[in-house]
């Protein structure tokens, strides 16, 4: 049977870290604050902006909320985000994605601040990434990085394929598995034989958007198998890109959905306010 590793538990083991960390500072004066702006009402947005409240306040960060209407000119929201960059009571800066479709997101995003830029989407964290250099990491990737480390599952030297290369999740987890000294392959839609080259991991990194893609047939006897999908099935019941019942009694280490990458995501943002903090305060 494959080890489960527990996102739920890792995730809360490191939201206490931090709010160890952040009742230190708060007790010496000092404030932590994340602004959050919203764009519209969207029921599935309004979900993920209320869980970085909640956790804000858990750990002892102050979230700053702004919500504009669905019809907001683009220039409205570029002026709060120049606001907030030169607040310097504001250390990180998230704009829900997705926007209204009349606001070109690529913009939005170039236009916070890079050493607020929490979420890691600006080019530049992208970039500082990509050669080694300090910067904010996208935090469902930095998240996956957490769960293995934590897990035990030494990465240096591992056959490690990631399935996807978006922009928020493919590519900087290959980023992150790169610098961890994994030895690297990334597969996508047009990659020819994908069971051949998924059946080479020691670890599998699944976010292609499909659920219960992955089966037994695409893994290697005792891989570790991070699920990063989330999708709700037709009974209303979550579920991930990998059919867990099939891969668990193959793999040596999966990650359940949910409580699995999940929870790690919030808590990888978490992380990012707090050096965010640091940065403003030691640079
Ligand atoms: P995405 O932007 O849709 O990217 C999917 C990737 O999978 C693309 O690179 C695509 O290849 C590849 N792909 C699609 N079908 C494939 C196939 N049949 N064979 C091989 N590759 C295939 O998705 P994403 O934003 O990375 O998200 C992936 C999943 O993770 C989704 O289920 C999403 O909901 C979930 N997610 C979870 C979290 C979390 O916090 N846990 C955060 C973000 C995303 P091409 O590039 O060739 O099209």
């Amino acid at each position: 049977m494959a080890q489960i590793i527990d996102g739920k538990r890792i995730s809360k083991e490191i939201k206490d870290e931090l709010k160890e960390k952040v009742a230190k500072l708060n007790e010496m004066g000092k404030t932590i604050a994340l602004a959050v702006i919203q764009v519209g009402n969207d029921p599935a947005s309004s979900v993920y902006v209320g869980n970085k409240k909640k956790a804000c306040e858990y750990i002892g960060i102050q979230s700053l909320a702004y919500e504009l209407p669905e019809d907001a000119k683009e220039e409205e929201l570029l002026g709060l985000i120049d606001t907030l960059n030169k607040n310097d009571k504001v250390h990180g800066i998230l704009v829900q994605l997705p926007l209204p479709k009349h606001m070109d997101e690529d913009k939005v995003i170039k236009a916070i601040a890079p050493e607020k830029d929490v979420d890691g989407f600006h080019p530049q964290s992208v970039g500082a990434l990509s050669i080694g250099q300090p910067g904010f990491v996208s935090c469902t990737p930095a998240g996956v990085i957490q769960l293995l480390k934590r897990s035990n599952i030494d990465i240096e030297g591992k056959e490690c394929v990631v399935l996807g290369r978006s922009n928020i999740v493919g590519k900087p987890m290959a980023l992150l598995l790169l610098r961890e000294n994994g030895t690297v392959t990334i597969c996508h839609s047009r990659t020819s034989d994908l069971k051949e080259v998924t059946k080479r991991a020691d670890i599998l990194v699944v976010a292609i958007g499909k659920p219960k893609f992955i089966d037994a047939s695409y893994v290697k006897e005792g891989a570790t198998v991070i699920d990063v999908g989330i999708h709700r099935n037709e009974q209303n019941k979550l579920c991930g890109d990998v059919d867990f019942e099939s891969v668990e009694k193959v793999a040596g280490a999966i990650t359940p959905v949910p409580g699995g990458v999940g929870p790690m995501t919030i808590a990888m943002l978490m992380h990012n306010c707090v050096e965010a903090y640091e940065f403003a305060h030691n640079k």
